[in-house]
């Protein structure tokens, strides 16, 4: 058969056309506009939601908007280098961060580069940021403690490994306080730690990065970092980010604890780009699905069962409430997503009552399952205890002529605080959290003057200590308060009594 060239040509001519159109509508786009961080892309009729695109100049953009002709894309570089009709590719894939044992011991932002000057992060692994979170059948229920070694949350809302567990109270109630003392109180427990520090002062990541180092508390933690500096999209990416670097280690069958510090500025990024996409606003102008950012996010933290290796995450996000107001949009929705909250009041902080946790309002759906049994066994009235206290605290502000046993509750309260009261970094360990639940439990500090309480725990602690170590090795180890070794504190106790009395 003999072809002529004009037809030839006019065929060549035609795929070549449609090859263009097939390019151009498919996997090439044009930059249609561009500002504030955001950038309309006209064609790319193939990109995926969350998925990367290049822009010139090395500027990658993330796909968050779909529409008819155009897809809308959140640039994760610098909005300036990029103009109208630029040339956009897909890359095929949605966003990736580096994870794995190098990430220990480092500071990264929210793409996995390290901002700690301290040079290339050698991995070669890498794992998508968003992720199905873990289906029922592959976890387990929570059965292992994640002791945080503060004894106000050890004891009243436990929390165990696998849990997520809200920190919430206003500005400058002690919230990032409870979670590094949490990260802190992980050394040689075999718990790896992700803090993910969202919409911060870079000065205040780096006093954080500075107090881990000094605790040697960094040669177990990654802290992942989108300051208040940086652009909308990185803050928003953060927490997803730090979540898929716990996945690898759960999956290795490890233990993680992350931090999100905190997701009330989180909420307000996604805000500020979802705004700057025009979708519309809704209660308090955030957008329809703020709820699932969130829940997306934390149903990644899990306790996985022993077929799947036993690791976990156990999440602690942060919420900030203005003027205690925790029925306010993000506070409910994270409160309803998480197992339980730790509630941090203005008032106590003031009052001198740190942490400032309320302990009528914080509560762990979850931890009690987890519980040292030792633990249980001092802590079991003390919620009781505390509420009865405030109940008669607040009656008897109009009375002065109390009868004896309401002085009682009054006094035993009193004391109960002061024990609940503890530093910053100063983690208590499960045997000193134990004896001074029980020094209270059993009145032994009732007839104290309050100022003095802390002083009579520390001195019988150490008095007990160096009389007879065995006590608190064994509660250490059985984890528990046998006949024994309970006879034999209560023996020490009166011992350091009868002594000071001399
Ligand atoms: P922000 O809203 O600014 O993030 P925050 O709620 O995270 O604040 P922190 O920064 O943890 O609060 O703490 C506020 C101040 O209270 C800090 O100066 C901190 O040192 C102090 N503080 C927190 N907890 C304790 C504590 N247990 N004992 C003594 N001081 C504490
Ligand atoms: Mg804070």
């Amino acid at each position: 058969m003999k072809i002529n060239a004009n037809e030839i040509s006019a065929l060549i001519k035609e795929q070549i056309k449609n090859y263009e159109t097939k390019i151009d509508s498919n996997d090439v786009g044009t930059v249609v506009s561009v500002g504030d961080g955001i950038a309309i892309v006209y064609g790319l009729k193939d990109a995926m939601l969350g998925e990367l695109l290049v822009f010139p100049s090395d500027v990658y953009g993330m796909v968050l908007n779909l529409e008819t002709d155009s897809v809308g894309v959140v640039l994760l570089g610098d909005d300036q280098l990029i103009k109208e009709g630029d040339t956009v590719k897909r890359s095929k894939t949605v966003m990736t961060v580096p994870v794995g044992d190098a990430l220990l011991g480092r500071v990264v932002n929210a793409l996995g580069q390290p901002i700690d000057g301290g040079g290339e992060i050698k991995t070669n692994k890498t794992r998508p940021i968003e992720r199905i979170a873990p289906g029922v059948i592959t976890r387990k229920s929570v059965d292992t403690p994640l002791e945080t070694g503060i004894t106000a949350i050890d004891a009243i809302t436990p929390i165990g490994r696998g849990q997520r567990e809200l920190i919430i109270g206003d500005r400058q109630t002690g919230k990032t306080a409870i979670a590094i003392d949490a990260i802190i109180n992980q050394k040689d427990k075999g718990v790896l730690c992700i803090y993910v520090a969202i919409g911060q002062k870079n000065s205040t990541v780096a006093q954080i990065v500075d107090r881990l180092r000094k605790h040697g508390a960094m040669e177990y933690t990654l802290v992942v970092a989108a300051t208040a500096s940086e652009p909308a999209p990185l803050l928003y990416v953060a927490p997803y980010a730090g979540v898929a670097m716990a996945e690898e280690w759960m999956e290795q069958g490890k233990d993680v604890l992350i931090i999100y510090d905190d997701l009330s500025k989180h909420a307000v990024s996604y805000r500020t780009l979802s705004l700057l996409l025009k979708r519309s606003p809704g209660r308090e102008a955030y957008p329809g699905d703020v709820f699932y950012l969130h829940s997306r996010l934390l149903e990644r933290a899990c306790k996985l069962a022993p077929e799947y290796g036993s690791g976990s995450i156990t999440a602690l996000p942060i919420v900030e409430t203005q003027a205690g107001d925790i029925s306010a949009y993000i506070p409910t929705n994270v409160i309803s997503i998480t197992d339980g909250q730790i509630f941090l009041t203005t008032d106590a902080f003031n009052a001198g009552q740190r942490p400032a946790i309320d302990s009528g309002l914080s509560v762990s759906r979850v931890g009690g399952a987890a519980q040292y049994k030792a633990t249980k066994q001092v802590a079991k009235s003390l919620k009781i205890d505390l509420a009865s206290f405030m109940e008669m605290k607040s009656f008897s502000q109009f009375g002065s002529d109390l009868d004896a046993s309401t002085v009682n509750i009054l006094k035993h309260g009193e004391v109960l605080l002061q024990v609940l009261r503890q530093e910053q970094y100063a983690p208590r360990s499960l045997a000193k959290q134990v004896f001074e639940l029980y020094m209270a439990k059993n009145k032994y500090l009732d007839n104290l003057e309050l100022s003095n309480v802390r002083k009579v725990l520390n001195d019988c602690y150490k008095y007990v200590n160096n009389s007879n170590p065995n006590i608190f090795e064994d509660i250490m180890d059985k984890k528990e308060l046998t006949a024994d070794n309970e006879t034999a504190l209560v023996d020490a106790i009166k011992e350091f009594f009868a002594h000071n009395e001399e």
